[in-house]
């Protein structure tokens, strides 16, 4: 029986590269018919956060990633990891070191001046505590090996050997009593019986410090596959820089989940060269045997071109109500009439996130504001009377808006010009700017009284 788990530490919010992690965890489960456990890693006291925290389960929830195990709480866990660290020092796997933090810090420097490395054996390794040590503040380390191998056999990257003589004796119960990352992730792993562990290659260097731990510990371990990191578009590490913020954000931005979900777990993953999965689609196909051991690169312009696709799918209603929910704009009345629901679903077609949508909008739902520039290389150009001439030709016939573009080439025509010179000067009048629909589709949506008014007060 397959069972994941997602283990986020509350010092920040959820990022894409965690999220990636989540939904690789997920779909591995679901794919398995197996479990998805959440674990929240807060044994980082000073920094860990409750708003974190609910940050990151409200991030998880609207991605769609649901958990059928937790969330556990490493902070209501220490017992259990109190425990371990006893068992590991009755063994004589784990040992009390007494070292002062000045003595650790000459020592590591020492090192450092004479291998180039900071790494210190501590000589409480092989010596017994005598009664001067009695009610003395101590860490307990766990004994690394030094001889020998450690092979991670990582389901993504395939075997890595880690030389154990290159490890460090590290501590894993604080002199405070309170036990370390280390020690606790072992723990929860062994306990919550979590089959494989998936998670970022910024994790691959504890591993084997890990799987040492488990097998002193007398465990199974998982199976491990760690993701290999993600890059911008520009190849440098993701940051903020790239729009990599907070997953939230996104919601906030007018993303749609699934879109989301599907950029992200594109990252590192393929399945032939489909681009659009369904949450359905993703629990049958996601395997670790197609994820790639090179990075993979985050392009917020590709989640935006995702995000449109998704959106198209949806029906008006549907469309209307994440306009609303996502940039708070009710456009519910548009489904009233043919001639505004036309307009509605050619911005559905071109937005590719809610925010888009109110400046689409902005001539159709309030004033035309007219754009600077074709203000002066459209209005400035055009005469009253060729409008004063589309307004009465508008007037003569029964109103059709297919029809608009018949008068402007009559209107044309009459004066000599060319067709669009009449036709760009009623779109600004119209809508402020040369970006809008179709012209029978705007007329249409404005309706004859709102047309005519707009084109009078050029004339008036
Ligand atoms: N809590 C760790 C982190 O947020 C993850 C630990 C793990 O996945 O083993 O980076």
């Amino acid at each position: 029986m397959v069972k994941t788990r997602f283990a986020p530490s509350p010092t920040g919010h959820l990022h894409v590269g965690g999220a990636r992690t989540a939904l690789f965890s997920y779909y591995y489960a679901k794919r398995h018919g197996g479990t998805f456990v959440l674990r929240i890693e807060d044994t980082d006291f000073a920094r860990s956060k409750k708003e974190y925290e609910d940050e990151i389960l409200k991030s998880l929830k609207w991605l769609g990633v649901h958990w059928d195990e937790g969330p556990y709480k490493q902070s209501e866990r220490q017992e259990q990891y109190r425990a371990a660290a006893q068992k590991l020092l009755n063994s004589g796997n784990a040992y009390k070191c007494y070292l002062t933090t000045e003595e650790l810090e000459k020592m590591r420097a020492e090192a450092q001046a004479k291998t180039g490395q900071p790494r210190i054996r501590s000589p409480w390794r092989d010596r017994k505590p005598g009664a001067s040590e009695e009610g003395k503040p101590f860490a307990l380390r766990f004994r690394y090996p030094d001889v020998g191998q450690t092979v991670v056999q990582d389901g993504i990257l395939g075997d890595v050997t880690f030389e154990n003589s290159e490890g460090d004796d590290l501590i894993i119960l604080r002199s405070d009593g309170t036990p370390t990352y280390q020690l606790s992730v072992v723990v929860d792993d062994l306990d919550m019986k979590i089959t494989h562990v998936i998670r970022g290659d910024d994790h691959l260097n504890n591993t084997p410090k890990q799987l040492l731990m488990i097998k002193a510990l007398g465990g199974t371990p998982p199976q491990y596959a760690h993701c290999p990191m993600i890059l911008g578009p520009d190849k440098a590490k993701l940051s903020k820089r790239h729009g990599a913020v907070s997953v939230y954000m996104y919601a906030e931005e007018g993303f749609l989940p699934e879109a989301l979900r599907n950029a992200l777990i594109r990252l590192g993953w393929s399945h032939g060269d489909q681009e659009l999965f369904s949450d359905e689609e993703l629990k049958q196909l996601f395997s670790l045997e197609a994820c790639g051991k090179s990075p993979s690169v985050f392009d917020v312009q590709k989640l935006s071109w995702i995000n449109g696709e998704y959106l198209k799918q949806k029906s008006p209603q549907e469309f209307v109500s994440f306009v609303k929910e996502s940039a708070s704009l009710d456009l519910s009345s548009m489904l009233q009439e043919e001639g505004s629901k036309k307009l509605l679903e050619t911005v559905q077609r071109s937005a590719h996130k809610a925010k888009d949508v109110p400046p689409l909008l902005s001539w159709y739902l309030g004033e035309v504001k007219v754009d600077p520039v074709c203000q002066e290389k459209i209005l400035k150009e055009t005469q009253k009377e060729w409008i004063v001439t589309v307004v009465s030709e508008f007037e003569k016939q029964v109103w059709n808006p297919d029809s608009a573009v018949e008068i402007f080439k009559n209107v044309a025509t009459q004066y000599s010009l060319k067709m669009p010179q009449v036709a760009k000067a009623v779109r600004v009048l119209l809508t402020g700017n040369l970006q809008s629909p179709d012209m029978a589709i705007v007329v249409g949506a404005l309706g004859k009284e709102k047309v005519l008014k707009r084109l009078r007060q050029f004339t008036a």
